[in-house]
């Protein structure tokens, strides 16, 4: 027996285990398509290259788990690759290109428009592929008249008062918060003995952030010598155990609100008089 595709997400919601004819007969019109996508690349040395990729998969999995059984949520293979040019050199990583991820997303969204789908989330767990994924979904709004979804897990606010502020904000990469969920959902993958503590010195500037504010450019290079960016050494599994739950519990709600949700219904009526 094959072991990989196993529990409620993988034998009752992942599309691709149905045949043609039965994808062709569900019920379409309120149907959620779910596209995970992560990264495969260098994340200090104490989390497998594989960190983002594993934590939306992991995530999804305990998310799809809480669905009512008639919700008509479907999770796609995930894309494991993403655009970690950030990393390039680090070992372990591998990175496609922006115009690659580009293509492969809006290809996988026409061929389910053509399937008969009309809603569509990107489901983001990698840092690096956020700028480009904003501009993607907008792009398939446009050229594919599909409702396109995007989230990062890491912004719906479950580690809030579970991860230190200042840590939040910039242990953006192998820090405390990946390290945890790691710990807490694929223990055997974490090199304890090798936990890293890194942060950029940018706590001084008024301006200038790495993901918000004033922006620079950056190469993992250019901000860490440990290819890390945070502390992973106040990392407990138990602190990622308490995040994936209620992530878990706010992508179950949130999905029902995606599924009944109806782009025509947003637009307000006008206020000008005539
Ligand atoms: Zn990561």
């Amino acid at each position: 027996m094959f072991a990989r595709y196993e529990g409620v997400a993988w034998e009752e919601r992942f599309l691709p285990r149905l045949t043609s004819r039965q994808i062709r007969e569900m019920p379409k019109a309120d149907a959620l398509v779910i596209l995970p996508i992560g990264a495969v690349e260098q994340h200090g040395p104490h989390l497998p290259v594989m960190t983002d990729a594993l934590i939306g998969e992991a995530t999804l999995t305990l998310a799809l788990e809480r669905l009512p059984a008639d919700a008509p949520v479907w999770l796609l293979p995930p894309i494991a690759y993403g655009k970690s040019n950030e990393h390039l050199g680090l070992p372990g990583t591998v990175s496609i290109s922006a115009a690659t991820l580009q293509g492969l997303v809006t290809d996988i969204a026409a061929s389910l428009k053509l399937s008969g789908f009309g809603k569509l989330l990107l489901f983001n767990t990698h840092g690096g592929n956020v700028d480009l994924l904003n501009v993607v979904s907008r792009e398939i709004r446009i050229a594919h008249d599909m409702t396109v979804f995007y989230l990062s897990p890491s912004s719906l606010g479950a580690a809030d008062g579970v991860i230190d502020p200042h840590e939040l904000e910039y242990g953006i990469h192998g820090g405390d918060y990946e390290t945890s969920i790691v710990m807490a959902i694929k223990p055997q993958w974490v090199q304890g003995q090798w936990l890293a503590s890194e942060l950029p010195n940018i706590g001084d500037k008024r301006f200038l952030t790495l993901e918000g504010g004033i922006r620079f450019a950056w190469r993992m290079a250019d901000i860490s010598e440990s290819g890390i960016c945070g502390d992973a050494t106040k990392a407990t599994a138990a602190k990622g155990e308490i995040i994936q739950e209620r992530v878990a519990d706010i992508l179950a709600e949130a999905f029902a609100e995606l599924c009944a949700f109806d782009v025509a219904d947003v637009r307000g009526a006008s206020k000008v008089s005539p």
